[in-house]
């Protein structure tokens, strides 16, 4: 019997021993396409040379050092390269060592700033319903999404949820785009309305909605009149990027592609590629003056933060997509990937919508196209794909079930930057195979 304490208990994983390039190679010699960066993390690939020598070279002088008594070099760097590229305003950059914690560090980043200004009754959070933030207790209640809460309710902390920016559901027949995006921007300053605009703190969201939808990026000009009304109301805007930041789509950061800026946005999963675990916070000048001219300290230490050699990782994972040009590769062969997507499953019966923005694809599962009825949760159709797919030799990230009227089942796609064109054909062929078994031929 293992004695690791398993994510399922009741199930078998393969030992995975190898990475090469996009594949991941178990301990019997299975190769898998990993066409999900296990989680949306592995962007490099699991081999990268330039990435391991690296990491070597930074053990070998210096793995770690506290925080609390020193800084350190990969540290200082990797912030002035984030600091160079990130969306204006955003000065400095607190690191941790996952997408949850750098979503903790933003709500008390954000909770201290309005103690420090003398605003200490803004506390409220609001978020989007089929959000994800994170599995800490902060981020869970966060986030919106009812399958991961359930079973923990009441949470600690208490956040009010928002309709998502989900045209496929959401967008009322007949309703623009803009009308769309301009109606969910009244239903979240409504909401601030509601509870008093003097007493909310922050709205919380990710650009491109990854874990729970699948890839859905907003409709244009959302996120501009969200800024707005934050900004009439005094509320922070932090930008949730841990899972579609870091190039996924195409830009560097996903902000970048809506023209809006952020007070907070968090980072991971790609900041490291899998190579080492890394996230990160950045912050705006605003908020870093407000802590740095008056108590000078966020109470908010972990052990990890600032790992040198995890700092090491990222920065060799950063610049290996910057100087190898990555970010238009993301571009082109995200096209590529959508095209075969649609030229495939375009028609398909059960796959209701294709979506996505750069190496971020998510295609949603139903069981009746023409009125988007989804599949019973009782199907269990998220594990049977993982299943099928794997034993296809192809690992994808699908999820979904139907609870509290959030509906759905998606697979979503975020594979390696470093893909070729014939990984895409790969990729498209084991995943018709996995459909082909889980739901028949179409
Ligand atoms: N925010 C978002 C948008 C995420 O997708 C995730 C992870 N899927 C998290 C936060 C939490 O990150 P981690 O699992 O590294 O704690």
């Amino acid at each position: 019997m293992s004695h690791v304490f398993h994510r399922h208990l009741k199930q078998r994983y393969p030992t995975a021993v190898k990475g090469d390039g996009p594949y991941l190679v178990d301990a019997e010699g299975r190769r898998y396409l990993d066409a999900s960066g296990g989680a949306a993390v592995s962007c490099l690939g699991h081999s990268d040379g330039e990435v391991i020598e690296a990491i070597r070279d930074q053990v070998g002088r210096l793995a770690y050092a506290h925080t609390s008594f020193f800084t350190n070099e990969p540290m200082e760097t990797l912030a002035d390269f984030l600091v160079e590229r990130a969306p204006e305003g955003l000065s400095s950059v607190y690191f941790v060592s996952g997408g949850s914690e750098a979503v903790e560090a933003a709500l008390k980043l954000a909770r201290q700033y309005f103690i420090e200004i003398g605003q200490p009754q803004r506390r409220h959070l609001i978020a989007r319903r089929q959000s994800y933030h994170g599995n800490t207790l902060g981020a869970l209640a966060t986030g919106g999404n009812a399958w991961r809460r359930q079973q923990f309710e009441p949470l600690l902390v208490e956040v009010s949820h928002v309709s998502p920016c989900y045209a496929y559901r959401g967008q009322a027949a007949g309703e623009t785009p803009e009308a769309y995006g301009e109606r969910l921007a009244h239903e979240l300053e409504n909401e601030i309305l509601r509870l008093g605009p003097e007493s909310v703190m922050a709205f919380v969201a990710e650009p491109v909605v990854g874990a729970t939808l699948g890839a859905v990026p907003a409709v244009p000009g959302y996120f501009r009149r969200v800024r707005e009304v934050c900004d009439r109301h005094g509320v922070l805007l932090i930008l949730d990027e841990v899972m579609c930041g870091m190039g996924r789509t195409g830009s560097l950061f996903a902000a970048e592609q809506e023209g809006v800026s952020a007070d907070l946005i968090t980072i991971a999963k790609g900041l490291g590629g899998g190579y080492q675990p890394i996230g990160a916070t950045l912050v705006s000048e605003r908020i870093r003056r407000a802590i740095a001219e008056g108590s000078g300290f966020f109470q908010h230490g972990h052990t990890y933060i600032g790992h040198a050699t995890a700092c090491a990782a990222a920065l060799a994972v950063q610049r290996a997509i910057e100087e190898r040009d990555l970010l238009s590769r993301v571009r082109w062969l995200g096209e590529g990937l959508r095209e075969r997507l649609l030229d495939r499953f375009g028609d398909h019966p059960h796959v209701g919508d294709i979506r996505g923005r750069g190496l971020f694809q998510g295609l949603e599962l139903v069981a009746d196209r023409a009125d988007k009825t989804p599949f019973a949760p009782s199907r269990k159709l998220n594990a049977a794909i993982k299943r099928a797919a794997m034993e296809a030799g192809l690992m994808c990230y699908p999820m979904g079930g139907t609870i509290d009227g959030q509906r759905g089942d998606h697979i979503l796609l975020a594979p390696p930057f470093i893909l070729e064109e014939s990984h895409l054909d790969e990729l498209v062929d084991k995943l018709d195979t996995a459909l082909a078994r889980v739901m028949g031929d179409h």
